[in-house]
């Protein structure tokens, strides 16, 4: 079977400012280090405000602290009149590894569309981030339409761009489960990954179909991590709330103990 090395992902949101982000970065690091982490065995990666990304950057350059680290979006453009905006040639700038996209937040706050999740990760990729894409129905959605319905759709058309063996993370996030307390059961999150799998098998081959981590995000806990990562077609979470409690998103990362 194609190793694919567990991804545990922070998703900051709008919380934390680049002075406290500097202190829960290395508080993390300590932790994690304290605690022998197998960093072969976990891939551990935290999505602060853009504002933040100057301060983590220089706290997990080495090879001691092997945090990697990505924006919340970015730009469809590379440069120019686009006030406001954040390109991914700065990310790239900054040792960002990832880049989240299409974010039910993003989708739901700002209007983000499908053909724009498209645009953002050709950008990311012409910049060399890896795409985080996240999709997911609303409760709505579940009720109308089954659970892999809507993310199915939203995974074809924003890897409309993209060549085979590209790399790329999915993100399962059904928007019920975000923030709600109530998350998806480890079947649930289990069917629609083989579905997206499937999915991402077809539009980009086996081998890319195999090789992609698929994530679940939606109130995950050191209290629950582990039955999502038993199931065989997960291979981390996207973690909201929790990453923000230091002890919680250490015990997540370290989910197998
Ligand atoms: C998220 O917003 O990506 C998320 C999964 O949030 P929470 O863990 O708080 O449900």
């Amino acid at each position: 079977s194609t190793a694919r090395t567990p991804f545990i992902a922070g998703n900051w949101k709008m919380n934390l400012d680049h002075l406290q982000s500097i202190a829960f970065v290395q508080k993390l690091a300590w932790t994690l280090r304290d605690a022998k982490l197998d960093t072969k065995a976990v891939e551990v990666a935290v999505f602060p405000p853009f504002t933040d990304l100057r301060s983590v950057q220089t706290l997990v350059g080495s090879d001691d602290l092997p945090i990697a680290f990505g924006g919340q979006d970015l730009s469809r453009f590379d440069s120019g009149a686009y006030t406001g905006e954040i390109s991914g040639a700065f990310l790239k700038g900054l040792d960002c590894r990832y880049v989240l996209i299409g974010h039910s937040e993003r989708r739901e706050y700002h209007g983000e569309t499908d053909a724009d999740c498209a645009e953002k990760v050709a950008a990311a990729i012409r910049h060399g981030l890896i795409p985080v894409l996240c999709v997911g129905e609303t409760a709505e959605d579940l009720e109308r339409h089954g659970a892999s319905a809507i993310p199915v759709k939203q995974l074809r058309e924003a890897l409309g761009p993209v060549q085979r063996g590209q790399e790329l993370v999915v993100a399962y996030e059904p928007v019920w489960a975000i923030g709600s307390g109530q998350p998806a059961t480890p079947q649930q999150a289990q069917d629609v990954a083989v579905t997206l799998r499937g999915e991402l098998a077809e539009l980009l081959g086996d081998e890319t179909g195999a090789a992609t981590r698929i994530l679940y995000g939606g109130s995950v806990k050191s209290s629950n991590i582990a039955s999502f990562m038993r199931e065989p077609d997960i291979d981390g979470a996207l973690v909201g709330g929790a990453s923000l409690q230091l002890d919680e998103f250490a015990s997540i990362v370290q989910f197998q103990k």
